[in-house]
């Protein structure tokens, strides 16, 4: 690679070739176009709030380490401007200094050859891990989290104000203290969905024999149980359950294996619903994959969640789409193979179908049904079959 610039991005260098030319602010207000900018640490952003719904990049100057002026305004167009784009520190930043800018916003970091040379990939991608506690990115997006854990840190207040015993920590230490805290009563379920992933390799990372359950309802696409199998294989797993229906409830109530045409509602009952409710009563909290940006209803969720019978570990819940992709890059992950087809939201074979561009990823499931929801609600310490229609997964 050459050295005149690299990008840091994941914790791996990249080419920063594409990086050069980019138009200083005055340039490119003048110039009325482009989609990149690159900014000094002192600039107005009030200047600036116009032109960010047409820019993709802005690279924020770094003139050395130890001016710090950049992390403040990656702050101030995440949290005051809502600038969902990428953001790039750039200048010679050290590793020391990489958790910091990706809480505060930064996406990546832009090193000349000369620093790079001194600290190279490794230490990069190190520094990724090297704050664990304060991982989870630390900025609001419109919609997004209602607290950050940058905020968090340093205001205790808000810390017993959210009534959440795990504020503030990153996934990993999430599921490490659950472990010790619901000791051999934690369990993850996993659907095998196209972010599934991302909690299977966590949990394998901190126990592999933490126990796993999956509902394997018998309708599965092949890709999906391939794909288990290979993460299972991959990630080490030793406890991974596969959930399957009664046998003789399928032989009386689906003995043509058609009645998700029929009656889906039914079909979920025999195949997801009462499977479930016979082995997760033994546990005492479970894994979620849930994240607050994904609905209304989760804008609030801690990540340690206690009421009813069982409680819920959201590790995941302060993350953004945008977090599962660093995740799984930083890993090397592989997807689900089923994406790459067009299923951006993947549940049994015949219940599924390819999601068009600009539809939202769940409109392929039970798609032309009222249905939207496979059933599966913890309520008053039972697994019953939901009334009311709601637009988001259990897991
Ligand atoms: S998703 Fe479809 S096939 Fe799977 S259990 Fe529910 S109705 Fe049956």
């Amino acid at each position: 690679m050459a050295l005149d610039a690299v990008l840091i991005e994941d914790g791996h260098a990249k080419n920063a070739d594409h990086l050069v030319d980019i138009p200083d602010l005055a340039t490119f207000i003048a110039a009325n176009a482009g989609e990149a900018v690159s900014l000094f640490n002192d600039v107005d952003l009030g200047a600036l709030a116009p032109q960010l719904p047409k820019l993709k990049t802005i690279l924020v100057d770094f003139p050395s380490f130890a001016d710090g002026r950049g992390f403040s305004v990656a702050r101030q167009l995440r949290k005051t401007h809502g600038f969902t784009g990428q953001i790039i520190a750039d200048g010679p930043l050290i590793p020391d200094q990489y958790s910091m800018a990706l809480q505060c916003g930064f996406d990546a970091v832009r090193v000349d050859g000369a620093t790079y040379a001194r600290q190279a990939e490794s230490h990069w991608f190190e520094a990724m891990d090297a704050f664990k506690s304060a991982y989870q990115r630390g900025y609001t997006l419109k919609n997004g989290p209602a607290t950050s854990v940058f905020d968090a840190r340093h205001t205790s207040v808000k810390a017993l104000a959210s009534n959440d015993p795990y504020f503030g920590y990153s996934a990993e230490k999430a599921i490490e203290t659950a472990l010790a805290d619901y000791d051999g009563k934690l369990v993850l379920a996993s659907s095998l969905g196209v972010d599934s992933v991302v909690l299977l390799h966590m949990v394998a990372q901190i126990d592999k024999s933490v126990p796993i359950i999956f509902l394997d309802t018998g309708k599965h696409f092949r890709e999906t149980l391939s794909y288990r199998d290979m993460l299972i294989d991959d990630l080490g797993l030793t406890d991974f359950r596969n959930i399957r229906p009664d046998p003789k409830a399928l032989g009386d109530e689906d003995p043509t294996g058609m009645l998700h045409a029929a009656d889906p509602d039914a079909c979920c009952n025999l195949r997801k619903v009462r499977p479930l409710d016979g082995v997760i009563s033994g546990f005492e909290a479970r894994i979620t994959g849930r994240k607050r940006y994904q609905t209304p209803d989760r804008h609030d969720m801690p990540i340690l969640e206690l009421g009813g019978r069982q409680a819920k570990v959201n590790p995941l819940a302060y993350w953004e789409a945008k977090d599962v992709t660093r995740y799984m890059r930083k890993h090397d992950l592989p997807p689900h193979p089923m994406l790459a087809l067009g299923f951006l939201s993947i549940g049994c074979q015949p219940c599924t179908t390819r999601v068009s561009e600009g539809e939202d990823p769940r409109a392929g499931r039970w798609r032309n049904s009222e249905k939207t929801e496979c059933g599966i609600h913890y309520i008053d310490g039972k697994w019953v079959p939901m009334e009311s229609k709601k637009t988001f997964e259990v897991f």
